[in-house]
């Protein structure tokens, strides 16, 4: 039987975070559960906050099944749409229309209609490095040329220059992560302004549109900043938003896509979203959560235990000689491989039952990706292995 060639290539490539993940799975069956440090995976940890669950049965005992479990509108329940613009209004002070949004299945759907819905293989699509894994599969499988840009390695913001040398005239968008997955670095509004700004320079320069694909799940999980709403600042903005980690709702996928009415062709840009959404079959996302959003849209987890995690995690091994990136958002730690070769670094960790993730799988070399989004007790106690992790490298002061 043939099959779609690409698909099948796809299909077979394992991805390097699940395979120690799935490596983890079978080591705490064997040495059991608290033995092994695993922080791989960027599944939240923090419990969705009790009142998802009452407001689950409310809706269950109060709206009638066939409303509760049947189709919405393509882009999502006109209510749903309607109380997300508010939300965006009250927020971020920034004018939303519930005609420009669309309700999705997570950040994930969000941005594959995105960058359907923009881009032919003529264009080029520029993201920083390193990167959620993912945008590269995102970004071909629309047809685009996926543009890497590096960070600055010092404190992974983007490096401007080599930035500005990428645009090119085949440039229809850029995707910008903040907080980030890998490094949990954000975007201060120096530096949003600095981007929007060149950003602004080379629309002028091209005479054509450049969109930021602002990808936000991890939008609320910041701990000691404020974080700029880029549409206040650049017109040509959509926003890619989900609620899989600030509600800890990664399973029920759901989230949003919103369009600046500011974007130049907002009208066609948000109609050719809703052909992507029929041709890659992402009409109508779960209705049950659409209808739970409506009603708690606002409310996030605990987002101090996340901020616990990240000071007990940083100060513990930068305490011990490691060189890390101060997080100021998302769950993720990036920390300086003491071995050129992170895989090898990443190996000899697990004889300390130590599993992270190398950088290489984010596109970038020299660093591993902690993910804190664990029990506080699981970072805790596994100090002491790291600590032997740090002796076989002399990394201790
Ligand atoms: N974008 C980034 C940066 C992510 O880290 C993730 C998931 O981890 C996603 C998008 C996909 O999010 P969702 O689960 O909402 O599809």
């Amino acid at each position: 039987m043939s099959v779609a060639k690409k698909m099948l290539d796809l299909g077979k490539q394992s991805s390097v975070i699940r395979e120690i993940f799935e490596y983890g799975l079978k080591r705490k069956a064997e040495i059991g559960v608290e033995k092994v440090f695993d922080f791989s995976l960027g599944n939240p940890s923090v419990p969705a906050p009790p009142q998802i669950n009452d407001i689950l049965k409310k809706l269950i005992d109060s709206v009638p099944a066939e409303q509760l479990h049947g189709y919405t509108s393509a882009p999502g329940d006109q209510s749903v749409r309607n109380a997300v613009a508010v939300y965006i209004q009250n927020t971020f002070g920034f004018s939303a229309t519930s005609d420009l949004i669309y309700v999705t299945c997570g950040a994930a759907a969000g941005l594959t209609l995105c960058l359907n819905g923009l881009t032919t293989k003529e264009d080029e699509v520029i993201v920083f490095a390193p990167f959620f894994p993912e945008y590269k599969v995102f970004v071909e499988h629309s047809g685009a040329k996926l543009v890497i840009v590096p960070c600055n390695e010092h404190d992974f913001q983007p490096d401007f220059t080599s930035l500005e040398q990428a645009i090119t005239d085949k440039t229809k968008a850029i995707i910008v992560n903040s907080p980030n997955n890998p490094t949990g670095t954000c975007y201060c509004e120096d530096t949003i302004k600095k981007l929007t700004e060149i950003l602004n320079q080379k629309q002028k320069e091209f005479q054509k549109p450049i969109y930021i694909l602002s990808d936000g799940p991890y939008r609320e999980l910041v701990y000691d900043i404020e974080l700029p709403y880029l549409p206040n600042y650049y017109d040509n903005t959509i926003i890619i938003y989900s609620y899989s980690k600030s509600l800890s709702l990664a399973g029920a996928r759901i989230g949003y896509i919103f369009v600046s009415p500011l974007a130049e062709n907002a009208n066609n840009l948000f109609t050719a979203i809703c052909g992507a959404g029929r041709a890659l079959g992402y009409v109508c996302a779960p209705s049950l959560f659409q209808f739970l959003i409506k009603e708690c849209i606002g409310l996030t987890v605990d987002l101090s235990i996340y901020k616990k995690n990240r000071d007990l995690l940083y100060n513990g091994l930068t305490d011990l000689g490691f060189t890390a990136i101060y997080p100021s958002g998302a769950f993720y730690l990036f920390v300086k491989s003491p071995l050129q070769d992170t895989k090898k670094f990443c190996e000899h960790a697990k004889k300390y039952e130590l599993l992270f993730v190398p950088s290489d799988s984010f596109g970038c070399t020299g660093f591993v990706r902690i993910a804190y989004c664990v029990s506080t007790e699981q970072i805790i106690n596994s100090l002491p292995a790291f600590e032997q992790l740090a002796e076989d490298f002399n990394l201790l002061p």
